[in-house]
């Protein structure tokens, strides 16, 4: 383990790490939840995302929202399972992680356990795109009691951090987290292209910039989100998965914050690798269909429990209310709440600006429409 570590407590592993740097909480804390159950891989927010912010020569390699799909998708190629293997193996109890973050498992001298990609590993954001675990499907095969064959779709931002290992890991302290909203950026003045974040990410959400010779990476849109609008790949999500807002600690969690209620008290949404020790912000719905084992060495012991709650979704009026406020705007709502068959969302002003209703409502219209003379194939 590094020697000039500081003691942070990390409320997803339930404990104490070591961390290289002071890492005072900002005052606000962007967060997202995104529902894997929903994706459809249209890659929409992948484009929405590299259109507004990579452009000329080198933006190849910039794809700082990428959608892969588990269990053979990585991008880059196995920035997970490289990781994983040299951390070895880690045990929960309790809630309690007891195997050893990027930053407890680093030799003498080194800030935190990191793995560089080599160039090629880049290069093929689509690898293992729609390929099923468990082989082929044979003819005949139909699912029984368990999805044997299974895959999903896995949406990956920065998770801009608590604990973010690019800016442990950068010795020019080019990298920081800002305090007005615990945004991660780059500094380009600074960076000299040592790509120590790249490494140091255990996301491989910093990404080496071929031709300007600097890491770089997702800046969660922070002119548009200071203008109170939600992020590019959340407002143009097409399935309407993802919501953008403000996570505070669970002992602050407020029941009428979006984000705090999925994550802290309806417990569905998990981080992605609790176990790394980043304490990162993007917060996954996990997908009901997928090998318990699976989801579990991914988004930690709160996995069946998540799942449990999702299902309750039909007859809990606030979760399938705040579900639905999904996707419904443009805008940042720091609160919500559910009341007659409608899901309200709120600015922090105490402004209303979006309203649904939690059932759209159906109509029907006559199988011959007498005024064009004409009969209808869908009437509903
Ligand atoms: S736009 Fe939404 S539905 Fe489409 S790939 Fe991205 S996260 Fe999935
Ligand atoms: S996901 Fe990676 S790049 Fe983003 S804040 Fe965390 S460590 Fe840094």
């Amino acid at each position: 383990m590094a020697t000039d570590t500081h003691s942070v407590f990390n409320w997803q592993i339930g404990r104490e790490m070591a961390y290289p740097y002071e890492a005072p909480p900002p005052k606000k804390q962007v967060a997202w939840v995104f529902d894997i159950n929903k994706c459809i891989a249209c890659q929409t927010c992948t484009l929405a995302c590299k259109t507004t912010w990579t452009a000329g020569k080198g933006q190849e390699y910039m794809w700082w929202n990428n959608v892969e799909t588990k269990p053979w998708g990585f991008y880059p190629l196995g920035w997970d399972v490289r990781l994983l293997d040299k951390l070895g193996v880690g045990n929960w109890e309790k809630g309690v992680y007891k195997g050893k973050t990027i930053f407890e498992a680093a030799k003498a001298g080194e800030r935190l356990v990191g793995v560089q990609p080599e160039e090629e590993d880049w290069a093929h954001p689509n690898i293992g795109e729609d390929e099923i675990a468990g082989g082929s499907v044979a003819a005949g095969d139909h699912i029984t009691d368990v999805h044997r064959i299974w895959m999903f779709y896995l949406q990956r931002i920065c998770n801009h951090c608590s604990y973010p290992g690019c800016v442990g890991a950068c010795s020019r302290k080019s990298v920081y987290k800002r305090d007005e909203d615990g945004i991660v950026l780059i500094d380009q003045d600074r960076c000299r292209g040592y790509q120590e974040c790249v490494r140091g990410c255990p996301y491989k959400k910093s990404m080496f910039h071929p031709r300007s010779r600097k890491s770089q990476k997702c800046i969660s849109c922070y002119p548009a989100v200071g203008e109170g609008y939600q992020t590019q790949c959340v407002a143009n999500c097409i399935g309407k998965i993802r919501v953008f807002g403000h996570i505070n600690p669970p002992d602050k969690a407020r029941d009428d914050n979006p984000i705090d209620y999925l994550v802290h008290k309806a417990k569905i949404a998990l981080p992605l690798y609790p176990q790394f020790g980043t304490q990162p912000n993007v917060y996954y719905i996990p997908p009901v269909h997928v090998p318990r084992q699976f989801l579990f060495q991914m988004f930690g012991p709160g996995v069946p429990e998540a799942i449990k709650k999702y299902r309750t979704a039909p007859d809990d009026e606030k979760l399938r209310g705040l579900l639905v406020l999904f996707g419904s705007t443009d805008k940042i709502f720091t609160r919500f709440k559910v009341t007659s068959g409608e899901a309200i969302g709120y600015n922090d002003k105490g402004d209303e600006i979006v309203r649904v209703p939690i059932t759209e409502p159906t109509y029907r219209r006559p199988f011959f429409d007498e005024e064009r003379n004409v009969y209808r194939h869908s009437i509903t």
